[in-house]
């Protein structure tokens, strides 16, 4: 008997399990991939190491997440600073004063910067922007909505702007200073040698199952343990006993090239609605890489469908008010948790999904002392 099943190897998982056998718990962790990590699994190709569910940077203003990550891997000094390319220009990001100096030729200063999007978002300033149209107007003026964000958007999303919540775009910066960071955290980096050996400490003492799907493997796994921890989607769990939530899905092109440096930067933003894909990824440059060959992958944005992987929950009104309605049936059931990006679905990231795991093992471990 063991004390807790653990499903999917994932960051949530992978982090429960992990405090929970050091406390002397018995776990076991079922999987339903053929390999542990979820989405942060990467996979080496000559020599690099390819983020295969999309790229990965961790970063984070909380020490103890960072000291608590730095204890399974070495993290590298990487900054995320991506390119957006537009037709034929090339822009900085996030929105900073190298893209406002590159857009318009007679800036040169915060001020003239300051000014000229003031000038740019007059005309249809709103009070209370009700969507991702309104609220990025009001953010960077309409030259900038235009070019690198209307497009790159509506592809990623798969709706138009006027019918996104506004606060997607609320997360990314807006800077008067030169600076390329994408992220305002205190600390950044990627794990030398990629995330799975993560995964993979984390999971040591703790017994994995690989290629088992706790759907299919319900009735054998029924009673093999006091408590379930769920990672994977809410709404399967309770076979969509009130209709499948949505998310919007991902798929990977991913190609080696016989080259030593494809684009100069580990990510790339198409943001003109006529390129099909959303971004290139090459993967080295994420560990400064110095490889004969590169690896790329190029991300399509896709709605999804019964049977796809999901990856980002759709939280608008609909899918919310529907998620309440599963997390009531949780809230009742005793014997499971539902954990991570897919057990509650939102959107976290790495460092809130170690948060969560550790204030979930906090709470079980003091109720069943
Ligand atoms: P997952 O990683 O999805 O793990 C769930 C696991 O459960 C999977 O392995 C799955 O196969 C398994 N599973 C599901 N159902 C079953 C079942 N029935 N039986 C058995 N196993 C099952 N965060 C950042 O901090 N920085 C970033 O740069 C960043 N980039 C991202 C880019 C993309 C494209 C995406 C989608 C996410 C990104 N994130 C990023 C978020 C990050 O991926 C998540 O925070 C993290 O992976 C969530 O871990 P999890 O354990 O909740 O979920
Ligand atoms: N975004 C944009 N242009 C870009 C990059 C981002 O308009 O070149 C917008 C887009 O709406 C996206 C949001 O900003 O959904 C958040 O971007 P982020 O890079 O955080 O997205 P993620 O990493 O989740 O894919």
């Amino acid at each position: 008997m063991y004390d807790y099943l653990i499903v999917g190897s994932g960051l949530f998982g992978a982090v429960c399990a992990h405090e929970l056998t050091k406390a002397g718990k018995k776990c076991l962790v079922v999987e339903k991939r053929p390999h542990v990590g979820g989405n942060i699994y990467t996979e080496e190709i000559e020599g690099i190491n390819v983020h295969k569910y999309g790229a990965h940077i961790f970063h984070t203003s909380q020490k103890d997440i960072w000291e608590y990550i730095n204890g399974f891997a070495e993290f590298n000094n990487y900054v995320n600073s991506p390119v957006a390319r537009y037709k034929d220009e090339c822009y900085n990001l996030p929105f900073n004063m190298n893209t406002f100096t590159k857009l318009w030729r007679d800036v040169f200063t915060p001020a003239e910067a300051e000014a000229r999007i003031e000038e740019e978002r007059r005309e249809r300033y709103t009070q209370n922007p009700q969507n991702l149209e309104e609220q990025a107007i009001n953010l960077v003026g309409e030259t900038i909505y235009n070019k690198l964000i209307k497009g790159y958007t509506e592809k990623q999303w798969g709706r138009p702007c006027t019918e996104l919540p506004p606060f997607i775009i609320k997360r990314l910066p807006v800077r008067f200073t030169f600076n390329n960071n994408y992220f305002n955290d205190r600390y950044q980096g990627i794990p030398v040698g990629g995330y799975t050996q993560i995964i993979t400490k984390m999971l040591e003492g703790a017994e994995v199952r690989l290629n088992c799907d706790f759907l299919e493997a319900r009735g054998e796994l029924a009673g093999c343990a006091k408590k379930i921890i769920f990672t994977g989607a809410i709404d399967q769990y309770y076979n969509y006993r009130f209709g499948a939530l949505q998310y919007r899905s991902v798929r990977f092109e991913t190609e080696v090239l016989d080259m030593q440096n494809y684009q100069g930067n580990a990510v790339v933003n198409y943001t003109a609605a006529d390129v099909p894909y959303t971004r290139i990824i090459e993967h080295k440059h994420f560990e400064f890489g110095t490889q004969p060959k590169t690896v790329i992958s190029r991300e399509y944005s896709a709605e999804w469908k019964m049977g796809d992987e999901p990856y980002y929950p759709v939280n608008d009104q609909k899918n919310d008010a529907l998620y309440q309605k599963y997390a009531q049936l949780a809230a009742a059931d005793k014997n499971v948790i539902f954990g991570g990006r897919l057990g509650q679905y939102k959107y976290y990231d790495m460092h809130v999904v170690i948060q969560n795991a550790l204030q979930t093992v906090a709470a079980e471990l003091k109720n069943n002392k």
